[in-house]
């Protein structure tokens, strides 16, 4: 009798797989449906003998001690700080906006951080509110950034206009003052040195930890005997759509290999314009890896495939409240994780929701849950993520 089925490979359910066998002892069995490991992180080397990214660009960036100690365990790191160029009116300018953005676009000669602050204000549409995407960037830069660089990406990537987004989905993506180009601005930055799937099968390579894939988790419910479960897949999937579907928007992924030894200046292009994909990645920025040639991937935002992404909005809370108050109701099972919770983390984010996860259900982890929910953050909105405590103490799974 398995301790846990642990339903999906990604970091949700194998931070819990590694916690649950290394520290408190438990017999786990892991499944997916899909035919590898590390969930939407997976990483393989292509045809070519280049490191891609099957579910595009994933950029690890953490502010939290804790999350990155933790993973240190299971991999090396390669320093890397992220930077993205977008197409935009001829011109591949920084994103985040910056002054250097500003200046190359509008020709002007922006000197001091001050001075760009006063160019923002002069041009920022102030609303007593800020509520949605569109509010975000426009009450901070101005309707004509806001259409250049946000508008129909935003639009294409949602399926949404930005007025119906919330103001959280644009605000991870900061205008700054200063000339810093890195997407990122958290205190750790780095790649896993030889890849996430390598990582991955460290945590997974415990004596207590069995790992079935191809295996959707409905076949194996009425063979295998197990106590309690940790599910991290669509959490309306779960319930069998009960309340409707919660909406997910997809993408689909195009890759290329080209046969010389650089495609673009730098690792992630965005296309902000009328194109039908909204970027384009380079992976030999993200992987150090010197090669003849050069693999990339597009990314074409889709209504239709797997769900890669939440869309935080007012009625998609609402319903997710109606299957959360079911979650929370029923026996035995922990939602864990970004479809589960139906939340646009980021991996470390879902590391720390899974750590948090293995304090609640056990009691015995050395970090606090305080500790995590603290020190996590995206480093782009500079907010903290809502870390809730899942039900303690759930019954046993009646046998
Ligand atoms: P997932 O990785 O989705 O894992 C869930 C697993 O459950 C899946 O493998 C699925 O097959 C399995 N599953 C579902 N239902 C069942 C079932 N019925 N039976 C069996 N198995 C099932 N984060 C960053 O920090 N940096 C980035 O740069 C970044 N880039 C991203 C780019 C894209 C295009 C996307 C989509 C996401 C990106 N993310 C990034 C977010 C990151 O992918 C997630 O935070 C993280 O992978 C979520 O882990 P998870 O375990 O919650 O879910
Ligand atoms: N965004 C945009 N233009 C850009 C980059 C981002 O409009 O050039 C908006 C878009 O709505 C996107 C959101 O900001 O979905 C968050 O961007 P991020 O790069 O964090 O998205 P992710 O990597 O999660 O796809």
């Amino acid at each position: 009798m398995f301790d846990y089925l642990i339903v999906g490979a990604g970091f949700a359910g194998a931070v819990l797989a590694e916690r649950l066998a290394s520290q408190a002892n438990k017999k786990v069995l892991i499944c997916d449906r899909r035919n590898h490991i590390a969930g939407n992180a997976y990483d393989h080397y292509d045809e070519h003998g280049l490191l891609v990214h099957k579910y595009g660009p994933h950029i690890f960036h953490t502010n939290s001690a804790e999350v990155f100690d933790y993973l240190s365990q299971f991999t090396e790191w390669r320093p890397y700080e992220h930077r993205v160029l977008a197409d935009v009116d001829g011109q591949l300018l920084p994103i985040p906006i910056n002054r250097t953005t500003v200046n190359k676009l509008y020709g002007l000669n922006l000197q001091t951080e001050e001075e760009c602050a006063a160019y923002f204000q002069s041009v920022a549409e102030p609303k007593e509110q800020v509520r949605t995407s569109e509010d975000a960037v426009v009450s901070k830069v101005g309707r004509d950034l806001y259409e250049k660089f946000f508008e129909h990406y935003t639009r294409r990537h949602w399926g949404l206009d930005p007025k119906e987004l919330d103001a959280s989905v644009a605000a991870r993506v900061p205008a700054r003052n200063n000339t810093d180009d890195r997407y990122f601005t958290d205190k750790f930055q780095a790649m896993p040195l030889h890849g996430y799937t390598r990582m991955f099968e460290k945590m997974l390579s415990h004596p207590n930890i069995k790992v079935m894939l191809n295996t959707d988790y409905r076949e194996i419910l009425d063979l295998i005997p197990f106590k309690e479960m940790i599910y991290t897949g669509p959490v309306d999937e779960y319930f069998n759509f009960r309340f409707g579907k919660l909406p997910y928007r997809s993408l689909t992924f195009k890759h290329e290999t080209h046969n010389k030894a650089q495609f673009q200046p730098q690792a992630v292009v965005n296309y902000p314009g009328p194109k039908d994909y909204n970027r384009i990645t380079e992976f030999k920025y993200l992987t150090g890896q010197e090669h003849p040639k050069t693999s990339i991937v597009y990314e074409y935002p889709r209504a239709e495939g797997d769900p890669y992404y939440p869309v935080p909005r007012p009625e998609n809370a609402e319903l997710y409240r109606k299957y959360k108050t079911l979650a929370d109701s029923t026996p035995g099972v922990y939602f864990v994780g970004r479809l589960a919770t139906y939340r646009y983390y980021n991996m470390d984010q879902v590391v720390a929701q899974a750590m948090t996860t293995y304090t609640a259900i056990t009691g015995a982890c050395k970090l606090s849950v305080a500790t995590v929910s603290e020190t996590v953050g995206t480093g782009k909105v500079g907010s903290l993520p809502v870390l809730e405590l899942p039900k303690v103490g759930v019954p046993a799974v009646a046998a």
